[in-house]
């Protein structure tokens, strides 16, 4: 027979912490403080699997449960000389909902459960305090109505507002015995007015009210948004925790809190929390008294002038220090801990690993793990690789105040403040004379580098988490949101529509990248911190790991940047990046626009050095780590002039007429440039762009080999390979030049020459592609974007609708798709491997910075993940957490 009830009280009990499944988190850990021997108000847990069974049975109990509840509660009464609805002898409960993940959103608590009219009485008259019972009587009647009656409780706020105007009381606590009672008649003749019927006055009534309103709690509109957000099963239920009530309102000596085993905020190791004295739970969350500090120094350092617990209660407090340490030892991390102190004695409600800010985490993993309580490589395991996000960049103050006028993605973290401006020579402008300014664009492109780079933060109205600004923005490491759609920007004349707002050039905004807020106006920023507790967090997390960790940098800074994060070379180095600065674009658009091979080579020529001297600068800032360099990708059109003065200026410089650069850009265009002319395609038609990049690479590695008196090995990485032989004709060309190279200077090199994987023909071809590949880099953000063929640049709009449907649970472009394109990467992997063994194997797309894409390239066993500057302590962290648990 299944058990569906379980009860705990007085130093023993059924269920175990273990047993959260079945008993909830609250139930599962009142079972083991009992069995820890620690005050805790006797009581039982009805099972989770009692609620899966009312929903799978029309709503119904299981048949034997309503024995098995009276069962429990004889065994409470057994316990504590009391029984429920006995006048004489009065077992008030409380009835609380505990599924197996805390979930907001749920039926949170019911005390006092068990009074009537009747009983108030009797409680008045054991308790020697009527005002007490009528406090407790009302207080139940008003918790009932709302959370099992469904009254609004705004109805009992008037009432009793009212009344207190009216008797000239400003706090609940001055109102008497005789003036709750009137509260509480007019309370139940208002209830009989809403509902037709009086509020129930039997206690077996009362209980199985509160059940079911428990149950029923599981399917509520908040929580099921809440387990859709979380990933929570519906099948999971939710357990009811009935307990003996304890009063924390029973008078002077009386109170309840609310504490934290080590600060939250700071992770410092000091009990951290509050309490009030002669009230119940609800008054320290509802804010209307102030509650007092815990300890002396607590008090001391808020400069409060009300007592501590420390100093008021100094008995309780001490059996409280004593059982919060036992919690935190025997549970192995900081708690976060209710009690109640009825008449001096204290009383342990709740224990539960306390909820910390990324800071917090990271102290008390180091504390921790340096008390011996846990392993560094538990600590390592301890942290939210995502949460290392807060640590790096300026956040938000969590106190400032948030005036939000706008939504988009969190597409690249961090937060900032400044002038908006419109485009990227305005940026530029502000920037040369020390202004801060946001860029806002509806989408950006190449073109916007350099504003991107001049701005605090960039705002697109357009776009998803792959768009170029996002991309762009975090390998800058600059907050980002992207796609903000309510926001309407008028490029013409220069203003941004938000909320029924006209913001205009020069006004201040605040971007949060770090959850796609915009907000006006300045607000207090806090800034990153990575030595101390992060910086051994990352030592321990490095010895644990691994796959090596490499950063996508093509800029001197970002590299420098990603070094200082822990980069173990350069994954990707996007080279169509160092295009587009100052002269570069002209030479470029000369390049692109010229009709014959011999018109190209002499646009080379010029960017020969200039790509050169860009491969010399990193191969240095890389000191001997591998550098991945990938051969021009994008389609051309992104290069292009499109303003008449843009045409002007690339014409004069090529001697031509601007009219027939018109026509040769008109020439150029295509439809789906995504899937377009670009990529290796690009060095099969113009194989003098593969070879002057080649020769850039090879001539760099000459010299930096020679500066640093030690050989640099490059990597050459050739895009969007379907075809073997594309692949054979560009390597052919690289070899020929390396070969040259090698002539010239008189040196022997080594060097690599690899492909990525970005197109599923690739992958299922890998066997073969790997005969010519001496590495693989999984492009991931092409490869999302070929096999489900969305492209990545439109997909937001209705991949929010899908994951609103259900239809997708994450943007695949954020974390990899395992099932699908995860198959791919999977089979490219084993098939590449197949030939050659020790093909080296990688990941550079942005899925590279994701801790869930991250844990599934140690489970296919790629030698590294590649990411942006700032995803690399991240990944650092992810890729040792994935090697732990592969353990
Ligand atoms: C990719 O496609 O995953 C990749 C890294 O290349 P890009 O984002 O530059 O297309
Ligand atoms: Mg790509």
């Amino acid at each position: 027979m299944t058990k569906w009830v379980y009860t705990f009280g007085d130093g023993a009990a059924e269920g175990r912490a273990g047993d959260r499944n079945l008993l909830g988190g609250k139930g599962a850990n009142l079972a083991e403080m009992c069995s820890l021997g620690l005050p805790v108000p006797p009581g039982f847990t009805i099972t989770t699997e009692a609620c899966t069974w009312y929903y799978e049975n029309g709503k119904t109990y299981p048949a034997s449960l309503e024995a098995d509840v009276a069962a429990a509660l004889d065994h409470v009464a057994a316990l504590t000389g009391r029984r429920f609805g006995d006048s004489a002898n009065l077992l008030l409960v409380s009835v609380r909902s505990g599924a197996r993940a805390s979930m907001p959103g749920m039926l949170d608590t019911v005390l006092n459960l068990g009074l009537n009219d009747g009983t108030v009485e009797a409680l008045a008259a054991e308790s020697g305090d009527a005002r007490f019972a009528y406090d407790s009587y009302r207080r139940f009647i008003q918790m009932y109505c709302d959370v099992v009656l469904g009254l609004d409780h705004e109805i009992f706020e008037e009432i009793l507002e009212d009344r207190k105007a009216s008797l000239g009381r400003d706090l609940d606590t001055e109102l008497t015995a005789a003036e709750w009672q009137a509260v509480i008649g007019l309370y139940k003749a208002r209830i009989e007015e809403e509902l037709g019927r009086p509020f129930p006055q039997d206690p077996q009534e009362q209980l199985w009210g509160a059940i079911g309103a428990v149950f029923s709690s599981w399917m509520n509109q908040r929580a099921i948004t809440y387990r859709r957000l979380h990933d929570i099963p519906a099948s999971w239920g939710t357990a009811v925790n009935i307990q003996a009530m304890v009063f924390g309102n029973m008078g002077e000596t009386s109170a309840t809190g609310v504490a934290f085993t080590r600060n939250p905020s700071t992770g410092e190791k000091a009990l951290y929390g509050e309490f009030l004295v002669n009230a119940q739970g609800e008054d320290v969350v509802a804010g209307i008294r102030t509650p007092q500090n815990i300890t002396e120094a607590a008090r001391v350092a808020a400069g409060s002038d009300k007592p501590s617990m420390q100093k008021l209660m100094p008995d309780a407090f001490g059996a409280f220090v004593d059982i919060s340490r036992k919690l935190e030892t025997h549970y192995r991390d900081m708690q976060d801990l209710e009690f109640t102190i009825e008449r001096g004695k204290l009383w342990m409600l709740q224990t539960r690993s306390g909820k910390r800010t990324a800071k917090a985490a990271l102290k008390i993993a180091v504390d921790m793990a340096n008390e011996g309580l846990i392993s560094k490589e538990e600590a390592v395991t301890r942290i939210d690789p995502a949460s290392l996000d807060q640590l790096l960049h300026p956040t938000i103050d969590p106190k400032a105040e948030r005036n939000v006028i706008g939504m988009g993605l969190p597409a690249s973290p961090g937060a900032a403040t400044g002038e908006i401006v419109f485009s990227s020579d305005e940026a530029e402008e502000a920037r040369s004379v020390g202004r801060k300014v946001i860029l806002v664009r509806v989408e950006t492109s190449p073109e916007d580098i350099h504003g991107m780079h001049a701005a605090e933060g960039i705002l697109t109205t357009r776009g998803g988490m792959t768009s170029h600004a996002a991309v762009v923005a975090r390998g800058m490491g600059k907050p980002c949101v992207s796609g903000a759609g309510s926001l309407r920007v008028d490029q013409r004349n220069g203003t941004l529509m938000a909320m029924g707002m006209t913001l205009k050039k020069g006004d201040v905004v605040t971007i949060d990248g770090g959850n796609g807020q915009v907000l006006k106006g300045a607000v207090p920023m806090l800034q990153p911190e990575l030595s101390g507790d992060f910086a051994a967090i990352m030592e321990w997390a490095d010895a644990a790991r691994r796959m090596k960790v490499r950063t996508n940098a093509e800029t001197p800074a970002d590299a420098r940047m990603a070094r200082s994060f822990g980069a173990e070379g350069i994954g990707l180095c996007r080279t169509e990046h160092m295009f587009f600065d100052g002269d570069r674009i002209v030479a470029m658009r000369e390049m692109i626009l010229a009709e014959t091979e011999e018109g190209r080579r002499r646009a080379l020529a010029k960017l020969l050095p200039m790509q050169r001297s860009d491969f010399l600068e990193l191969f240095e800032i890389m000191a001997g780590l591998p550098v991945t360099i990938r051969l021009l990708d994008p389609p051309l059109h992104e290069f292009l002039p499109k303003t008449e003065e843009e045409i002007a200026e690339v014409a004069a410089s090529m001697d031509v007429s601007a009219e027939k650069l018109r026509r040769r850009t008109e020439a150029l265009h295509e439809f789906n440039p995504m899937l377009g002319h670009r990529g290796c395609r690009l060095a099969v038609s113009y194989p003098e762009i593969a070879e002057m990049q080649a020769r850039a690479i090879f001539e760099a590695a000459v010299e930096a080999g020679r500066k640093a008196g030690k050989l640099v090995v490059p990597e050459i990485m050739v895009p969007l390979v379907g075809i073997v032989k594309e692949l054979d004709y560009v390597k052919a060309r690289i070899d020929a030049v390396a070969k040259a190279v090698m002539e010239e200077a008189g040196v022997e090199m080594d060097y690599l020459t690899g492909t990525m994987i970005e197109l599923p023909r690739a992958a299922i071809r890998a066997q073969t592609i790997a005969e010519t590949a001496e590495f693989f880099s999984f492009g991931t953000n092409d490869l999302t974007q070929t096999t489900f063929g969305i492209s990545r640049d439109d997909a937001s709009s209705f991949l929010e609708t899908y994951r609103q449907k259900g239809i997708i649970d994450q943007d695949p472009f954020v974390s990899l798709d395992i099932e699908g394109v995860g198959e791919l990467v999977r089979m490219a992997a084993e098939k590449g491997r197949k030939t050659r063994p020790e093909i080296k194997l990688g990941i550079c797309g942005e899925h590279g910075g994701d801790p869930a894409s991250i844990s599934f390239c140690e489970e296919v066993g790629l030698d590294y993940v590649s990411c942006s500057p700032f995803r690399v302590p991240i990944a650092r962290l992810a890729a040792a957490q994935a090697a732990i648990r592969k353990d």
